[in-house]
């Protein structure tokens, strides 16, 4: 018998994403689990990609493809030499914790969490800190516990504005004390911002327009333009550093799917002139308050989100592993976000990027589930 894998294997355990879709789909249940758009990405985007293959087949430089890196230069008003392309904004986070902390060194997390930010942290040999967000009154940033949180071993604050799984915005004020609180304590700052253009009221600030020496940016095109699994995202870096970026990446995937990021160039300033982000964020807050007010006559607490397609809700007892075997509808339960200190009792988390079918089909089946549970 060889000898044992590596400790760091224990790891490779399903997510909890990839588990409620199984769930889902073995038991018949509507998927309000993953954050995946049921509906097709934009024609535009599609002719584009069909347009590009056999156009663009072979590898793209680690750093991406130059036409890719300019219409994002051009979108985000970001110099083309701070642009990074990965695949996903997965991709861009593993990058930035090996490029950013090993051993002996502290991130400090807001909890609930995006499950990724975990096994970053740990494959890199780093330590989590999870600092847990106030749901009372709404999910806010805890800033005092985030302050008490730093230590001399400190190297980066996560932060992820608009917020995943809590559809919080930081505010501008907020924002300005996490960044005062990273010059004083000389921290760089990661921002995973890949929901920046699914906002419900006001845009969200991006960190790096206060702090451009040490942010890094996440974005994505998955979520942009409906594409999850064409995995496009980028990483805007310090001046001077993408090469850097480039060149850690280059060791895991090499290049993100030339075709596609041949696509999404040519999608990007066409969403942007025709108005598409708003025609998208138009449907999804009509789809938000759709399960809003349906969750609530069910008698949950529902916290509205400003941002994301996803939408936290409370109901003492419920448990997410419980509802998709028996109501048929799946959600991720609020443990999963959840590491270092307790989960609200009853909290899930629903994804409204389905269609509007889906989630009025998915308040029937819960309110026949809670009829007969009762
Ligand atoms: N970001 C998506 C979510 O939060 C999907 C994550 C995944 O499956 N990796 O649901």
């Amino acid at each position: 018998m060889p000898s044992p894998l590596h400790p760091r294997t224990q790891l490779s355990t399903e997510s909890i994403f990839a588990t409620m879709s199984r769930l889902a789909a073995q038991f018949g249940a509507i998927n309000l689990g993953q954050g995946f758009p049921s509906n097709p990405p934009p024609d535009f985007l599609l002719a584009a990609a069909r347009k590009a293959i056999g156009v663009f087949d072979q590898y793209t430089a680690p750093i991406g493809l130059f036409k890719l890196r300019e219409a994002l230069a051009e979108d985000l008003s970001v110099d083309i030499d701070q642009v990074v392309i990965t695949c996903g904004g997965t991709e861009a986070l593993h990058a930035l914790a090996q490029a950013l902390y090993g051993p002996g060194d502290e991130v400090v997390i807001l909890e609930p969490y995006f499950d990724v930010y975990l096994p970053d942290a740990k494959l890199a040999g780093a330590t989590p800190v999870l600092v847990p967000m106030k749901l009372e009154g709404g999910w806010r940033l805890d800033l005092e516990a985030l302050e008490r949180n730093i230590s001399s071993r400190t190297r980066a604050l996560l932060i992820n504005s608009p917020n995943n799984p809590t559809g919080t915005i930081f505010s501008k004020s907020e924002l300005e004390r996490i960044v005062s609180l990273a010059k004083e304590r000389d921290l760089w700052i990661i921002s995973d911002e890949v929901y920046d253009e699914l906002y419900f009221s006001g845009a969200p600030l991006s960190l790096r327009r206060l702090a451009p020496e040490r942010t890094f940016t996440v974005g994505s095109a998955g979520k942009r333009l409906e594409a999850t699994g064409w995995r496009v995202g980028w990483i805007l870096t310090p001046a001077g550093l993408a090469p850097t970026l480039a060149g850690m990446r280059q060791w895991s995937s090499f290049c993100s799917p030339a075709p596609l990021q041949a696509a999404v160039a040519e999608a990007l300033p066409f969403a942007r002139q025709t108005g598409y982000y708003q025609t998208l964020r138009e449907g999804y807050k009509k789809r938000r308050d759709l399960l809003a007010s349906g969750l609530r006559a069910l008698g949950f607490e529902v916290f509205l989100p400003q941002s994301t397609y996803f939408l936290t809700a409370r109901k003492p007892g419920l448990e997410a592993e419980t509802l998709v075997k028996d109501a048929k509808v799946a959600a991720i339960p609020g443990r999963a976000f959840y590491e270092q200190h307790p989960a609200p009792d009853g909290l899930m988390r629903f994804a409204f990027c389905k269609t509007e079918n889906e989630l009025t089909r998915a308040i029937e089946r819960l309110d026949a589930y809670l009829k007969t549970a009762r």
